[in-house]
Formats: C-alpha cells, sequence, structure tokens
C-alpha cells in the first residue's frame, strides 16, 4: 500500500468539533506526528504509532512525515485548530519545497475549526464584518512588523484576532500591543479574552481597552477586538454587517 501524509486541524478542543474527515483520516493512519499535546488529543489504538515532539521543531516534524511516508506509511500530522493557521501545513510545504528530489507522496490538507472562530461563536458574532488576523509571536518574524502590521490594521477599522499573544518569555510585548491599540482605537474599544475554548477549562472575558490588562491573556487565549461599531447584546458581542 502507498504511503501518505494528511496535515489535519483537531480543532479547538471539544471532540464534537473533530471533523469526519479528520476522524477518518486518523482511522486509516500507522503514525501520527506533532506537538507533545496535540498527540495526546488522539486516543491510542493497536496499530497507531504516536510521535510525540517538542515545540519548535516544525520542519524536523514535517521531514520525519514525509520519510515516513516514503517507505508506505500512513501518516497524519496533527495540529490544534487549523493546520494552515500558525501551524503545520506550511512547515510541511517548506519541507517538501527544500527536498532536493521531492517526492510528491499524496498529501492533503484537512481543515479544522480554527480558535478564533469557535472563540468568536462563543462570544456572539465580534468577526461579523472585515477584520484581520495576526500571530503577536515573534518567534518566526521581528517585533517592529508585528507592530507595523497592528497599526495599520487598526488604522484600516478591521477587528482584529490575535493568535500566541502572551508568553512568559516575552512578557511586555503584549502589554506594549495593548498601548499601540489603545492609541489607535481609544479606550472604549471593545476587547474579548477567549481562553481554552471549547475545553473545560474555558473562560470568557470582554472589557474595553481601557479596562484591559496583559494579565487577562495568557498563550492559551485569543484575543479578539472589535472594530468601531462592535457593541454588546445582553451576554453576546456582536459587529454589525454593515459599515458606517
Ligand atoms: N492552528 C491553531 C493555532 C495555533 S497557534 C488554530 O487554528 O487554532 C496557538 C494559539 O492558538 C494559542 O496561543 C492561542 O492564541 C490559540 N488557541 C489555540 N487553541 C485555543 C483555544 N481552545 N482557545 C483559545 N485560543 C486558542
Amino acid at each position: 500500500m502507498s504511503g501518505w501524509v494528511a496535515v489535519a486541524g483537531l480543532g479547538p478542543g471539544d471532540e464534537r468539533l473533530v471533523t469526519e474527515e479528520v476522524r477518518a483520516a486518523l482511522a486509516e493512519a500507522t503514525d501520527v506526528v506533532g506537538y507533545i499535546p496535540y498527540v495526546a488529543r488522539v486516543t491510542p489504538r493497536e496499530g497507531l504509532t504516536l510521535h510525540p515532539s517538542d515545540n519548535r521543531v516544525e520542519i524536523d516534524r514535517a521531514n520525519h512525515a514525509l520519510d515516513m511516508a516514503d517507505k508506505g506509511r500512513r501518516v497524519v500530522v496533527v495540529s490544534s485548530g487549523d493546520p494552515g493557521v500558525f501551524a503545520m501545513a506550511s512547515a510541511l510545504f517548506e519541507a517538501l519545497e527544500a527536498r532536493a528530489a521531492p517526492n510528491l507522496v499524496d498529501i492533503r490538507i484537512l481543515p479544522g475549526i480554527t480558535a478564533m472562530l469557535a472563540a468568536a461563536a462563543r462570544l456572539g458574532a465580534p468577526l461579523g464584518h472585515d477584520f484581520c488576523v495576526i500571530n503577536l509571536s515573534d518567534n518566526l518574524k521581528p517585533w517592529e512588523l508585528i507592530e507595523h502590521r497592528l497599526r495599520l490594521a487598526a488604522q484600516a477599522g478591521f477587528a482584529m484576532a490575535f493568535y500566541n499573544p502572551r508568553s512568559s518569555s516575552r512578557p511586555h510585548q503584549f502589554a506594549r500591543a495593548l498601548d499601540i491599540l489603545r492609541l489607535e482605537c481609544g479606550n472604549e474599544r471593545l476587547i474579548s479574552f477567549a481562553r481554552a475554548v471549547t475545553t473545560p477549562e474555558e473562560r470568557l472575558l470582554t472589557v474595553s481597552l481601557g479596562e484591559a490588562t496583559p494579565e487577562m491573556a495568557d498563550m492559551r487565549t485569543v484575543v479578539i477586538v472589535g472594530n468601531a461599531d462592535t457593541r454588546r447584546v445582553g451576554r453576546f458581542v456582536y459587529t454589525p454587517r454593515s459599515a458606517r
């Protein structure tokens, strides 16, 4: 039997949000590759080898998956949320591109529900009009570029979703991001912190930018900032579909 690689999104956490397509790929797989906490979400079974690896080794992990597929194994590379959003799908193609003789084994990217969409649904509809998405981690790009994009996105009137908002290794940067947002959007703008969405640890908090503090976010939080029209209705937050 010939090998394949499927790069699959496991969704934000709730098992019910794993797609049928991803379940089917996992049922046929011989090997699962991924970051330790994501591989831990896959139920072990006979005939399935789990290969958990540490963070920040995306290219090694992708090469491992491609090598196994070349040998006829059926490999699922797992990401949380969607594999194309700040995750393994791009790493796989980067590894493929770097190969002297890329063997275009059967490769599929299987979408999943990304964190910001799960968070938006929990909050109401904060992304109901034009929005943009920024990864606030400076692991793979300079912090200056992040600040630049943040400013322009705010000036363009987008609602915004931020992934990887804050980690202990760079505690000051999110405080700086909040300062920039306050300057560009004003203190009244709504900001939502959605932590561990669809898991038992889920926590949702919406405040004004004037009230927001860096401690409201951690690495399990996706942050959503509304546009100038975003407002509350009861316990929900929504952005109207029309712009002023
Ligand atoms: N591929 C993933 C994103 C990976 S980057 C996706 O599509 O969702 C990791 C970041 O995603 C975290 O720092 C956090 O900002 C966000 N995230 C992932 N799962 C989350 C969840 N259940 N609740 C809130 N944010 C989450």
